[in-house]
């Protein structure tokens, strides 16, 4: 399937299947705010569960907390937020389409990068097992042409951005002859800050009101409970805060589903280190989390690395972990080597110490912080993207038929089985609610009894439950149910006795987190 009609597809299914809808969909729907339906929020409830497990519930020296969406103004100062959290944006004066301009020039450097793939994939298929990429990308002309255009385009942008110049940004647009990519038209207005965090009022009396902020990240509010962590639960450094919230940005441009949303949701884990030992850090953080991603078990190609060569005001190193959406490679989650900025920001507009006392060299000290920063839903859309299949299966009778599977790790299905009476009589309902009441306690169980049987399996295997059990005559004689796997279709005849631990052998979230530590 084309990538676009893949991505058409999932949002197609999402909605169709109760993942998710547009936000006030009776009202026409709210740009670029999403939510989560009944299957949606129960994938997202177990994503979290599996982040908040391997920070928390595996690391002794990692707690969790919950601070408020609304902080003290000034944060957003120390923070350097109010001034430096702006996208340059750019329109076209005659789409009347607004972009970011730093994302129009990076789509074009793509351009090269794709050309130059198709170089070495021509390049493969004609020198076969005799192809020598390395080779081939050092010295095959087109190769260089490209790349020294990405070179060279790449280093402006980086300087460009790095200065705040405007106007260069813009020139980089026009030297590229870079068109608006819904109208083909190159009538662009000049470059502009736009600064993303949304405002709003604090207080009911008109006058005495004050401008405060819903948070464009989690980061801040771990940062300003440092101490009251520290202290309270006498952590002893290296140690880690981790958080999960929602997080607020007007995005510029907002077309690609809970990719980029207004709303979203972040999993933060802010690691405080001595000064010194962040690089180390940064690099066991780094395989860490990229541990976490696959353990997953999607493909682990859709996985790369990518350097920042721009780093943000308060960084000394950072990587994306970037997943191979149906849209191209772009981020998913990124860990930062942050320094001791925020800190030392705090206290300097809070004018409280926020330091660490050593006991072990008696000094004092702010200490340095590595961040693992996540999109709960980007997490969520690279999931339902690399699960979402159409397969064709081969009928007993040898005719073909075709079957939409939402193949997601069991650990994180919605609904891990469901159970299914062949009939509507005969006490077999009653018999599958018995099973359900017992099984109920441990795993989110569905109970279906409209339709054919195979109907009703390819509803769950559209919703991604790893098991169905159906319950037909011969289960009231002995207590025996046929149990159907949705990724092999196979079914097999088993005691219900064994069914909890065959259930719970293949979705227990452990499974998952052996897989890390
Ligand atoms: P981008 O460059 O895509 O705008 P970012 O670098 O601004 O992302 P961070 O500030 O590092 O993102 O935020 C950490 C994580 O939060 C990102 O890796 C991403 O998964 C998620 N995230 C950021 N912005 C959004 C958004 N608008 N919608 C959904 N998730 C987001």
């Amino acid at each position: 399937m084309a990538q676009d009609d893949l991505f058409k597809k999932l949002i197609a299914h999402a909605k169709e299947y109760g993942y998710i809808f547009q936000s006030s969909e009776i009202y026409d729907g709210l740009s670029a705010v999403y939510d989560y339906g009944q299957m949606g929020v129960e994938l997202k409830n177990n994503i979290k569960k599996f982040w908040w497990d391997a920070m928390v519930k595996m690391h002794e020296n990692i707690v969790g907390i919950d601070a408020a969406i609304f902080m003290h103004p000034e944060i957003w100062n120390a923070s350097g937020h109010t001034s430096a959290f702006n996208d340059p944006l750019i329109d076209n004066k005659d789409s009347k389409k607004r972009y970011r301009a730093d994302d129009l020039i990076e789509e074009h450097i793509q351009k090269y990068q794709a050309k130059i793939n198709k170089d070495i994939a021509k390049g493969r298929k004609k020198f076969g097992d005799d192809f020598d990429e390395k080779q081939f990308l050092e010295t095959n002309p087109n190769v260089l042409r490209n790349k020294s255009k990405i070179d060279e385009i790449q280093g402006r942008l980086v300087k460009a951005l790095e200065a705040d110049d405007l106007n260069e940004i813009k020139q980089i647009i026009v030297d590229c002859e870079i068109a608006d990519p819904v109208s083909g038209s190159k009538n662009w207005t000049d470059v502009r800050q736009f600064n993303l965090m949304f405002e709003t009022q604090l207080g009911s009396v008109a006058d005495g009101a004050s401008k405060i902020y819903l948070r464009p990240e989690t980061a801040q509010g771990i940062f300003v409970n440092y101490l009251n962590v520290q202290k309270t639960g006498r952590m002893k450094l290296p140690f880690g805060i981790a958080q999960i919230g929602k997080a607020f940005r007007n995005e510029i441009v907002a077309r690609q589903f809970i990719f980029r949303m207004r709303e979203f949701e972040q999993m933060e884990m802010q690691f405080f280190v001595k000064p010194g030992t962040e690089m180390e850090w940064f690099e066991h953080w780094k395989e860490m989390r990229i541990n976490w991603h696959k353990a997953m078990g999607l493909p682990e190609e859709k996985y790369r690395f990518h350097k920042h060569d721009k780093l943000a005001h308060y960084a000394n190193a950072a990587y994306d972990i970037e997943f191979e959406f149906p849209f191209g490679f772009k981020e998913l989650e990124g860990i930062h080597s942050r320094t001791d900025f925020d800190l030392a920001q705090h206290q300097k507009f809070s004018g409280k110490k926020l330091q660490y006392f050593d006991p072990e060299s008696g000094e004092s000290f702010v200490p340095y912080v590595v961040e693992t920063s996540i999109g709960l839903d980007r997490t969520f859309l690279s999931i339902l993207s690399a699960c979402l299949k159409d397969e064709e299966i081969k009928k007993e009778n040898g005719e073909s038929d075709t079957r939409v599977v939402l193949q997601i790790p069991p650990a994180l299905a919605p609904i891990k089985l469901a159970v299914l009476p062949l009939v509507k009589k005969d006490g077999l309902p009653k018999k599958a609610r018995a099973i359900i009441d017992e099984l109920k306690f441990d795993f989110t169980c569905q109970y279906d009894e409209k339709d054919s049987i195979g109907r009703r399996y390819r509803r769950q295997d559209a919703i991604g439950t790893p098991y169905c059990i159906t319950i037909d005559h011969q289960t009231l004689e002995d207590n025996t149910v046929t149990i159907r796997n949705r990724d092999t279709m196979g079914q097999e005849r088993i005691k219900i006795d064994e069914l909890a631990g065959i259930v719970d052998d293949k979705v227990n979230m452990k499974k998952l987190l052996k897989k890390i530590f």
